[in-house]
This record gives C-alpha cells, structure tokens and sequence, in this order.
C-alpha cells in the first residue's frame, strides 16, 4: 500500500479536532486496508511501528535524524536546527528542509508502507560500529523515496512524536465501527494482547472472542480508583471484604513456563534481566507449571522498605545487575493470580486468591500480601495503621467475588492512602512546549523558600488543561529574564498550589528535594513569593511521610 495514503489519512485528522470525526475517518480508511497490511497500518495510525506490548525500538533520537535530514535535504544541521527551534517539530522541519532542495532529486520511487515498516525493522535490530552510519543511510533512504508531505509523518513516526491526538478510546471505537464489533469487546482484546494491529486483524477476522491471555506475553493490569475511608471503602466494594497492604513499590506480573520466567511492570516492560532474585524465586517457589500471578516489588536494606525511586532505577539497568540485587535486595509480595494451567480472569477474587496460595510456598523473597477480610471499620482501621507502620503506602480494598479486568480501574478495587498535604510553590522557570504545546510554556520549575533565597524543588508538566498553560504562558511571558534554548528563567511572581505523591530526598535540585508525580492544583494568585511555603516545611512534610490523617 502506498504510504502516501496514509499521509492523506494523518492531514485529514490533523485538520480536526473532533473526537467522532476522527473516528469517522479511521473506521472508512481502516476498511479500505487490505489484509496484508492492516497489522500494520493500524499500529501506524496510532504513531507507532511496534505494539505497545513489544520492548523493540527503532533508536533514532532527535540528533540522529538531524543529520539524516542535512543528508538528505543538503541543509547545513546548524540551519535545520533553527527551523526545528522555530517550529517545536523534527518533522516539520524536515518536510521544510526537503522543499528548500532543488527539484530535480526530488522522490524518484513511491514510498510504501512495507518499505517503510521492513525498514524501521531493520533499524531496530542494528547494533554494533556503524549502526549510527546505517541509521542515518536508512532514514535518508524514505524521505527521497518519500514526497515532502509524508516526510513530516516518517520523521514523527521514527522519533516516536506523532501527536495526532488519536488517543485509544478513537482507535478502539474505529476499529469497531469499521468491522461492526463490539467497542467493549474491542477494548478487552486490546487489554490482554496490547496489540492494534493484532486486534484489528482479529475484529475484521470476527475471532476477537477467541483472544486470551498467553503466557509470556504481558497484559494490562487491573487497577484500582481511589478512596479516603474505610467506611467509604465498605460502601463502594461491599462488608465484608478484603483489604491488603498496598505496598510501596513496583508491580509486576510474573509469566512461569515450566522453567522459563518472565516479569513484565504494569507499563508492559520486560524487566527479567533486571530482577534475577525474582526470576531465582518464581523458579523455585511457584509450584505450577504455566502460571501467572502478580506483585508488588519492594527493595530492602537492613529490614527497612526503600523508596521506590531506588527500585524503578532498577528498570532499565543494563550493567552491574548482581551487584544492585545484592546491595538492594528485593520482596516481592504476590496478591493476585490470573492464568493457572488456563485463564482464570473471570473467577472471582477469593478462588483467584485461594489458587495463589496453592500455588506459592512462601520464601525469603516471594510471600503473600498480607491481608484481612473483615466487615468491621475498626479492624480495617488498625489494619491500616499496620500497614503504615510497615512503611506501606495504605491499603488496598478488593471485593470477594470480583472478576480481574485487565486494563481497567475498577470501582470494585480500591486504594486508601493518607491525604499528602499540597505545597505553595514559586514558578521561578520554565521550558517552551513541543508540538502542539509549542507556544505554551510548560515544564515548570518550582521553588520553595529558604534563608538561601528561593530553592528549586522539583518540575511540574501534568495538571493543567490548555486553559491553565495559555493562562500561566501569559502571566509568565512578562516575566522572562533570560532565555536560552526552550529553556527559560522567570522572575519569580507566581505561585502555585502544587499537589504531589511523595517527597522524596533527590541531589538533582538545590533543596535537597523533589516532589513525586508534582501536580497544579490552582494558581494562587491571592498569593506573594514571601507566602510561599519554606523549606522548613518541607523538611517537615518530608519527615512525616508527607502526610496529614
Ligand atoms: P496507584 O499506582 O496509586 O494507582 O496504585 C495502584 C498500584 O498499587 C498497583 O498498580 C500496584 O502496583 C500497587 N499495589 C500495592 N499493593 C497492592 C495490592 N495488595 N493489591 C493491588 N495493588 C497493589
């Protein structure tokens, strides 16, 4: 299939903003996909090569494709930086780069998506001297088999920065308007195989029913929503139930195939190489031969649970992978079980729960969350003061008889956890956006104050609907002292209301903090730099876990 069509496809959903609309549009182009392709064109038109499931990538970043642009185009780097500057996109920059060559080498060959998926495969498998050489050849070979309209998607799709705003519900809701499936069905196939192109080869096929979970390939973990009693608690998932601790730390699913193990994190990650304790463990103490359960990974040191920044680090290390098992050794604290011999996703969670025990002999790094089944709120209560106590997070309350939902977070499924008290904060930085962010500021750089002046805490990007950044870009943009890059410094005026998960200790910022998962709750504008909240406090929230209840 020609790419160009695909290109038709993308400006016609660039020139809408419309969520029904662009569903409108990828179920008519969907249906016209031979089957051949279908697997993947619809993994393009969601932005990526490989599904989301795979841990493959094609490696280019943005200095790489720089050069194959200059390559290419025959545009100095120095020149199609300024444009990159100019525009926030790699892809625009590159179509502009294209035009500005002269004629006669333009496209001599019509780009088809088999070439261009066959070479963002080979690109991903590239390793070893030369492989930047390669990638660059590779690279320049589509954009001059490419017209200059589809340059700009080759180049977002390569880096991995298609923003089309297609998000999952659109691609779910085309796929099955286009094949006249289920949406419901639509999304639980896609919560099990983590796979467009596979789900819509399967809905046009009228075999997504026949979609399970394998072992060894991960799926979307069920979740839970968020409540702040136990009485609350009881209402939303029924008396009794149960509650676990939540622990603070990594989810994993652990796949076991006779003597094969693989973990996967909740963002679908491979991460065996990274935990061989867990792999060491799950060999030894799951006594099933095709299973997969899951848990919650906690690092130890000396008998005290370490944050959890200290394990993630752990998920992309490649080197001295003993070495950090053995100075941060891990728990991993199993609470659910899926797959025994067969899928038991709709069992209900006591059985699954019953399976699990069977299944495990405990040891020192793989034992059963703990947990309590009561109906009475002070039980629950002490339990979750225990839980705290532990150094976990709260609890966590599960109906009995629930189904596990992958991919969804469930009423049934609740997390309890202390209410962390928000931070008044001084915006005193910021970087201009990319893309459609690219006339915003974003990335903000919060201070606190101090007997040193104002410190940098941490960076905040989430929280803000397009009101708030053009609002907050307006307020700042008089503010601007210095500018360098997208980077900016700001005279320090405007406080915010930060909400946050945790602070943490961190050498990256001069307070000696930074704030977990940082979140605008409200501007304050009622608010002056000398109201802003101190170190000292910090230093206080810090202590007591940053938290109030
Ligand atoms: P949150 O990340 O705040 O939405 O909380 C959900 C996470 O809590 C899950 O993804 C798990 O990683 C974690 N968790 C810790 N303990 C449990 C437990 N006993 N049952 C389920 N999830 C748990």
């Amino acid at each position: 299939m020609l790419y160009a069509r695909l290109t038709g496809l993308y400006s016609q959903l660039e020139s809408t903003t419309k969520i029904l609309e662009m569903r409108e549009m990828i179920a008519e182009f969907l249906k016209t996909v031979p089957d051949e392709v279908l697997h993947d064109v619809a993994l393009l038109i969601t932005g990526r090569i490989f599904p989301e499931f795979s841990d493959r990538e094609i490696g280019v970043a943005n200095n790489l494709m720089l050069k194959a642009i200059s390559r290419v185009s025959g545009a100095s780097e120095p020149k199609i930086n300024d444009i990159w500057r100019e525009t926030g996109d790699l892809g625009l920059a590159a179509r502009k780069a294209m035009e500005q060559k002269s004629q006669h080498t333009l496209a001599t060959k019509e780009l088809l998506v088999e070439d261009f998926v066959s070479k963002a495969k080979k690109m991903s498998e590239l390793e070893g001297p030369g492989t930047v050489d390669r990638k660059i050849s590779l690279v320049s070979e589509l954009f001059s088999n490419a017209d200059t309209s589809s340059v700009v998607y080759l180049a977002r799709t390569i880096l991995g920065q298609m923003r089309l705003g297609v998000g999952e519900g659109i691609v779910r809701d085309a796929i099955a308007a286009a094949f006249e499936a289920d949406a419901s069905e639509v999304e639980r196939a896609y919560n099990i195989i983590c796979d467009y192109g596979e789900v819509a080869l399967l809905a046009k096929k009228k075999k997504l029913g026949t979609i399970s979970l394998q072992v060894g390939r991960p799926y979307k973990v069920m979740l839970p929503q968020k409540t702040d009693s136990v009485n609350s608690a009881f209402d939303k998932v029924g008396k009794p139930c149960v509650f676990e601790f939540k622990y603070d730390g990594m989810r994993i699913q652990i796949h076991k195939e006779g003597d094969t193990v693989k973990l996967f994190t909740r963002r679908l990650d491979d991460v065996t190489k990274q935990f061989p304790e867990i792999v060491a463990a799950a060999k030894h103490s799951l006594n099933s031969k095709h299973c997969i359960v899951e848990g919650e990974t906690v690092g130890y040191i000396k008998g005290e649970p370490v944050p959890f920044q200290e394990i993630s680090r752990r998920i992309k290390r490649k080197y001295n992978i003993d070495e950090m098992s053995k100075k941060i050794p891990t728990v991993i604290f199993l609470f659910d079980c899926v797959f025994d011999g067969s899928s038991i996703l709709d069992k209900p969670f006591d059985e699954r729960r019953k399976i699990l025990s069977s299944i495990v002999r405990s040891s020192e790094s793989l034992q059963l969350a703990e947990q309590l089944v009561t109906g009475s709120k002070s039980e629950a209560n002490e339990f979750f003061e225990k839980s705290l106590s532990n150094k976990q997070e709260g609890l966590i309350a599960k109906n009995l008889k629930a189904k596990y939902k992958p991919g969804s977070r469930v009423g049934y499924m609740l997390k309890l956890k202390p209410v962390a008290e928000t931070l008044d904060l001084v915006i005193v930085g910021a970087e201009w956006g990319e893309g459609k962010r690219s006339n915003w500021l974003s990335s903000f750089q919060l201070a606190c104050q101090s007997d040193k002046g104002l410190l940098p805490i941490g960076k905040m990007a989430t929280g803000l609907t397009d009101a708030q950044f053009g609002e907050i870009t307006a307020t700042l943009k008089p503010l601007i002292i210095h500018q360098s890059g997208r980077k900016v410094k700001l005279k320090p005026k405007l406080v915010v209301e930060v909400g946050y998960q945790e602070i943490q200790k961190s050498p990256t910022y001069k307070s000696g903090f930074a704030l977990r998962f940082p979140k605008l709750i409200r501007i304050r504008e009622d608010k002056g730099i000398n109201d802003a909240d101190t170190l000292g406090r910090v230093n206080r929230l810090y202590a007591s876990g940053g938290r109030v209840g």
